[in-house]
């Protein structure tokens, strides 16, 4: 089969690409080597939250509103509920800088940003924080808070097989449980070598997660690092303080990358809520990543991060996950053409806060391939800004 483009790897990034190129009437086949939605990969947990004001960056704020403006779409389209737009609460100290990995002071970014989109937001003293969200109460008088009334969460499981089922009633090709193993570029197109065959096509379109470095080779092996993370379920004991409408959350309590935590209200019909915590330090092997959480583990969790700050909070989890980031060394994405293969374009495995992005990012690339213009602009995200660059 010839197509005119094949995506590689069908979870965040590739099913909101393949969607999207599908619904411009692209001839378009998506690639697999598990059968997405599925819990091996970036995308799985249950939830993800999205932000407008994204602290990361100018270049990731139009990426997370129209990701917003499609699951809206998306959710018309299926019936189905994609994003909640519940609010968020950034929790800060206001005796240090609110530091996030690439950012020097990830509250007062966000702040500015807001500001300068015009995103609707308010800034909390601990009063205010005590009054409005009685479950934070245990941050103390330093507490500061961003809060944005039109972030929440999404849910990524649903939103990559939505996005995945749309693109086939579009007439995409899908194939899960299909690895590639190669990627060759021949003259004017490209050829895919999988275990069960070849497929060409004019271009590829390479989302293969943490994959992808060993997929793709240099430079991407040396610039992408995976880094295990892990994800916990703690029932409530006053499931009365985290009434319907509150807020997802991010706590930065300290400098190091290993103090601030971030976490969900229970979903609907659970009396649990999710808390998860970001690691640099430990990076590996993709295939080799321990996907157990000990008992030692789930007690650390909770003193460090719940004990104190989240009130009303267990220290029994209900369930517990592994998940992994794969990141960059300046914790940006890599959206661009790969340096050697003519005809394929990269996207990166987003560094961990790739969700919120996703949707508008597949809009962005279909755009680009088609030729439209008005399209967000991905530029920021060149791998010429990590030259010679390495972890
Ligand atoms: C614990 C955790 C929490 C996060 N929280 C947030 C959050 O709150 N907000 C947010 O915005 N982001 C968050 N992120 C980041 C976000 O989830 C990721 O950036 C995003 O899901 C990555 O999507 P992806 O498409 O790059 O990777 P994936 O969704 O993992 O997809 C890659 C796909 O490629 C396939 N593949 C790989 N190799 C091959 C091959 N050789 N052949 C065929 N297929 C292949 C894989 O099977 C997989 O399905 C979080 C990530 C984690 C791990």
């Amino acid at each position: 089969m010839h197509y005119d483009v094949i995506v590689i790897g069908m979870g965040a990034m590739g099913a909101a690409t393949l969607y999207q190129l599908a619904r411009r009437g692209v001839r378009v086949a998506g690639l697999d080597r598990f059968a997405p939605p599925h819990d091996q990969g970036s995308s799985h947990g249950d939830t993800r939250i999205t932000r407008q004001a994204a602290g990361e960056g100018a270049a990731y704020v139009p990426l997370a509103l129209n990701s917003q403006r499609i699951w809206r779409e998306l959710e018309a389209l299926s019936g189905e509920a994609l994003f909640e737009a519940c609010g968020m609460l950034m929790l800060s100290d206001s005796r240090m800088p609110s530091r996030a990995p690439g950012t020097a002071d990830y509250a007062g970014d966000t702040a500015a940003l807001a500001r300068a989109f015009g995103i609707e937001h308010s800034l909390l003293n601990a009063a205010r924080i005590r009054e409005r969200f009685p479950q934070f109460a245990g941050f103390g008088e330093q507490a500061v808070g961003y809060y944005e009334p039109g972030a929440g969460y999404v849910r990524p499981e649903r939103a990559i097989d939505v996005q995945l089922r749309l693109a086939r009633q579009l007439g995409a090709d899908l194939y899960p449980d299909t690895a590639v193993t190669a990627i060759e570029s021949r003259g004017q197109g490209v050829r895919v070598h999988t275990r069960n065959g070849s497929l060409t096509a004019d271009r590829a379109i390479v989302s293969a997660g943490m994959w992808a470095g060993d997929l793709l080779g240099e430079p991407f092996d040396r610039l992408l690092r995976v880094c295990r993370q892990q994800l916990f379920w703690f029932a409530l004991d006053e499931p009365e303080r985290f009434a319907p409408g509150s807020p997802v959350y991010i706590l930065l309590h300290g400098v190091a990358d290993t103090e601030s935590c971030y976490g969900f209200p229970p979903l609907p019909g659970e009396n649990a809520i999710k808390i998860a915590t970001e690691q640099y330090a430990d990076a590996g092997d993709p295939d080799a990543i321990d996907r157990t959480i000990s008992q030692a583990e789930i007690d650390a969790m909770y003193e460090t991060h719940v004990a104190g700050r989240l009130l009303g909070v267990s220290r029994r989890a209900v369930k517990t996950r592994v998940c992994t980031y794969t990141v960059t060394p300046d914790f940006g994405f890599i959206i661009d053409a790969h340096p050697r293969l003519a005809g394929v374009t990269v996207v990166s495995a987003c560094s961990g806060h790739g969700f919120k992005h996703s949707a508008g990012i597949g809009e962005a690339l279909a755009m680009q391939q088609c030729g439209e213009t008005g399209a967000a602009d991905v530029s920021a995200f060149s791998l010429a800004r990590l030259a010679g660059g390495g972890h």
